[in-house]
């Protein structure tokens, strides 16, 4: 009968070593882990939920990304800022 409380005791010290071990590491990963998948999650919603601006020449809405920028406005495409914000939308005129 000794033996066996002689393998008990070996049984409950690997399993404080074990315990300690995951105290010491284990636990300090749950957070990292936790915070990995969150990032890119989010930053594929803030992708799609990007900035749109509207076409100073026809008003159409395109994202921030594909519009084009020309004398600080926004345009659709180049097609729109080539020819430039409509006749009338000129600051200062009525
Ligand atoms: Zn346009």
């Amino acid at each position: 009968m000794a033996r066996v409380d002689s393998v008990t005791k070996l049984l409950i010290l690997l399993f404080a070593v074990l315990l300690l071990v995951w105290l010491l590491f284990g636990r300090k990963r749950v957070p990292r882990d936790t915070a990995g998948p969150d990032r890119p999650t989010r930053g594929g919603t803030t992708a799609s939920a990007e900035g749109m601006v509207a076409c100073a020449y026809c008003g159409v809405n395109v994202p921030v990304s594909e519009a084009v920028h020309r004398d600080g406005l926004a345009y659709c495409g180049a097609a729109h800022r080539d020819a430039g914000p409509p006749p009338g939308h000129a600051a200062g005129e009525r």
